[in-house]
């Protein structure tokens, strides 16, 4: 720390006389990546100042959290539990088989509940009944203190900059990102989600900052693709030699190009992208032998 800030350039910036840079937190490590990492740190934390010793949280079954969460406690000495959307799938994905070979245990949890993370169905599982020794982490890793460990993302940049870019699930990671600029620099968000204008109130709930989020590039929703997309994360790959995955990364790259492209960005702007991680996926692994 603090991650490598490494210059983008191409055609496409040179063309619009812009300094494009990404923050590489998805070199922070190799298991914990991202903004998993940024986020769970002052909650491991608060966790082992208040004599916790089990992590419980919950996500998708394909979900960065789960897995961050499952290898942050195998380093740090927590127990780790994770209450997952759905059915259980046998075998279980990579990213369960990974959280589980980590040393997670798992509950299920249907997904009407789920949505409502209504746990009263489950409440009487053994792992969830000694309260004293649980530390909840909500969904996605997003609270304050999440929040907190997303401002240091900005804190630990030494170069002055006009915008931040970050993909966006819960919207936690630029709330952070947000709170920690100054007046005239400004936070963009790119969510993964459709209909993502939702993000807006949750984000107004973590901080008073301002951020603008940029909408039209979810690619039909969460974990969908299209060959346009692959394309661009193919091409990206083969002229910088980074990875982008096609749930987060890859989505706001494909924005900020589209932008950079429609003049959005005035010239001699610098831009940071925030390499948020997630390619520790073995989907991600798929498409780069098979694909890139
Ligand atoms: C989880 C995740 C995000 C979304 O972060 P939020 O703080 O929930 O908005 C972005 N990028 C990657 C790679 C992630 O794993």
């Amino acid at each position: 720390m603090p991650s490598t800030l490494q210059p983008i350039v191409n055609e496409c910036t040179q063309r619009a006389k812009l300094h494009l840079l990404l923050k590489r937190d998805d070199l922070i490590h190799p298991e914990i990546s991202g903004n998993k990492w940024r986020k769970l740190k002052y909650n491991l934390e608060q966790a082992r100042t208040e004599g916790k010793s089990r992590l419980v949280t919950f996500g998708g079954a394909f979900s960065n959290h789960i897995t961050a969460t499952s290898a942050a406690g195998k380093y740090l000495g927590f127990e780790t539990v994770g209450i997952i959307r759905g059915e259980p799938h046998h075998p279980l994905n990579s990213s369960l088989q990974f959280a589980q070979d980590c040393g997670m245990q798992f509950i299920y949890l249907d997904r009407t509940h789920y949505r409502d993370k209504d746990i009263s169905s489950i409440s009487s599982h053994p792992l969830l009944t000694e309260n004293e020794c649980i530390y909840w982490l909500p969904e996605g890793g997003a609270n304050m203190l999440a929040v907190k460990g997303c401002e240091e993302i900005v804190s630990e940049i030494d170069t002055p900059f006009d915008f931040i870019c970050a993909a966006c699930g819960t919207g936690t990671t630029l709330a952070g990102m947000a709170a920690a600029l100054s007046p005239k620099q400004k936070a963009i968000g790119f969510p993964v989600l459709k209909n993502g204008e939702f993000l807006f109130d949750d984000i107004r709930r973590l901080t008073n900052a301002d951020c603008q989020l940029m909408t039209d590039y979810h690619f039909g929703g969460y974990a969908k693709t299209t060959p346009e997309l692959i394309q661009f994360i193919h091409t990206f790959y083969q002229e910088q030699q980074v990875l982008l995955d096609y749930v987060y990364t890859g989505k706001m790259m494909y924005g900020i190009f589209d932008l950079i492209q429609r003049g959005w960005f005035p010239e001699g702007s610098v831009i940071i992208a925030v390499h948020t991680g997630g390619v520790q996926n073995a989907n991600v692994f798929n498409l780069k032998s098979s694909e890139l």
